[in-house]
């Protein structure tokens, strides 16, 4: 059994943070509303804003409380269908159901974006979208924003795996009407938990900042929109989904750190894919030509592969110190949508089922040598040719 580079561990925490939070530890005021004024939480979500180039920002306690927090902003009455990819991870469906929505399913191609004719088809009866950029892989935005635009149904981008990402220039999350990204820990920006969601649109950030628990006139803390707060005061239940200051400390600590990990995950990622799209039997979709990719993880799929060839691959990876997660042959894999049964009765969608049953994925963070790379194409070419060539020895 090969050792191959460790690509779990996150990057440390830049030195940056510790000033703030040896103020913090000494100060004891980890509550985002304790201050009067400008608490790590507020810089965050101001720094976050303008760097995304959106007018507000509301910091939660994950992605998952983001998008659970845009569709109650957005007022969508209970049981509204929301329509969601079917290749994402659990906690999208989750989010809906927590919502008191429905979620509808669509199906995503073997490029691992949404497949735009399923789309279209299902959108005649939901209220709302949430388009997953799922492993950072952006789907046709221009015709999904066309689409939804035409029958004025709101567009909640998870841009949770997909921070740094942009379409004909313009960062993702910023697109559609809300954008939620995640500070999980296998994300771009690392406080263990925590998420953020941006808008320009003042009533939705109203509500969300209310509704996140900003209870009585803490409201007063996000600016100055005296008449939407004031609106909604005591009108909306309180979540308290809240973001603590020492989450927020550790985020502000590595902004600076973003640019760095997006150009080198995206130069890891088209080094590495270069190297497998040389060998007939793996393939690595292209991105779409508006996407520059901010990846931290490599997908591709395996061509001619049966069920076996795929595991004995997986096995013969593992050996050369690769693990490769194939997401549909896993077992109780969270981004298999069959399994997600909380949601009630699961559509059939062959071809994302097909496309999950393939897709092999790795991951790749920024911070990999080139050697580290070579070691992980080469454990990957080797294990394709040990399968096809026993394939070929038993005939
Ligand atoms: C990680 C992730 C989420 C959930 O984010 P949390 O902050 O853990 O709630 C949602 N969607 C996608 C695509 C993700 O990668």
């Amino acid at each position: 059994m090969a050792i191959g580079p460790n690509v779990y561990d996150a990057e440390p925490i830049p030195d940056s943070a510790r000033t703030e939070i040896e103020h913090l530890l000494n100060s004891g005021d980890l509550f985002r509303y304790t201050a009067s004024a400008d608490s790590p939480v507020s810089l965050l979500e101001q720094e976050f804003a303008k760097r995304l180039g959106a007018r507000y920002a509301v910091a939660v306690s994950s992605c998952s409380a983001a998008l659970f927090l845009s569709l109650k902003a957005l007022g969508l009455p209970r049981d509204a269908r929301v329509l969601i990819p079917g290749f994402t991870f659990a906690a999208v469906p989750s989010s809906v159901l927590h919502a008191d929505c429905i979620p509808v399913l669509c199906e995503v191609g073997d490029n691992y974006r949404i497949d735009m004719v399923d789309f279209e088809a299902r959108l005649k009866d939901v209220q709302a979208v949430i388009i997953s950029h799922m492993r950072g892989h952006t789907s046709d935005m221009d015709s999904i924003m066309a689409l939804c635009n035409q029958r004025d149904i709101p567009v909640i981008e998870d841009a949770a795996h997909s921070l740094g990402t942009t379409w004909h220039g313009k960062n993702i999350g910023t697109l559609g009407k809300i954008g939620c990204f995640s500070f999980q820990s296998y994300k771009m920006l690392n406080a263990g938990e925590g998420g953020i969601l941006i808008t320009d649109d003042e009533e939705i950030f109203a509500r969300a900042v209310i509704m996140s628990g900003a209870y009585e006139h803490n409201w007063k803390k996000h600016g100055h929109l005296l008449n939407s707060f004031t609106r909604w005061q005591n009108k909306l239940p309180l979540y308290n989904q809240r973001l603590s200051n020492l989450s927020a400390a550790l985020v502000r600590a590595q902004i600076p750190e973003l640019a760095r990990r997006v150009r080198d995950g995206r130069a890891n990622h088209d080094y590495v894919a270069a190297h497998l799209n040389q060998c007939a039997h793996l393939h690595v979709p292209e991105a779409l030509a508006p996407e520059e990719r901010a990846p931290d993880s490599l997908q591709f799929n395996l061509a001619a592969f049966s069920e076996a060839e795929t595991l004995a691959f997986q096995a013969a990876a593992r050996a050369n110190g690769v693990p490769v997660q194939v997401f549909g042959l896993s077992t109780d894999n969270a981004r298999a949508f069959w399994n997600w049964q909380f949601i009630g009765e699961i559509p059939d969608l062959p071809k994302t089922r097909a496309m999950l049953m393939k897709a092999c994925d790795i991951r790749l963070p920024a911070r990999l040598t080139r050697a580290e790379l070579d070691f992980i194409s080469e454990a990957l070419l080797s294990a394709v040719d040990e399968v096809k060539t026993a394939r070929r020895a038993t005939g």
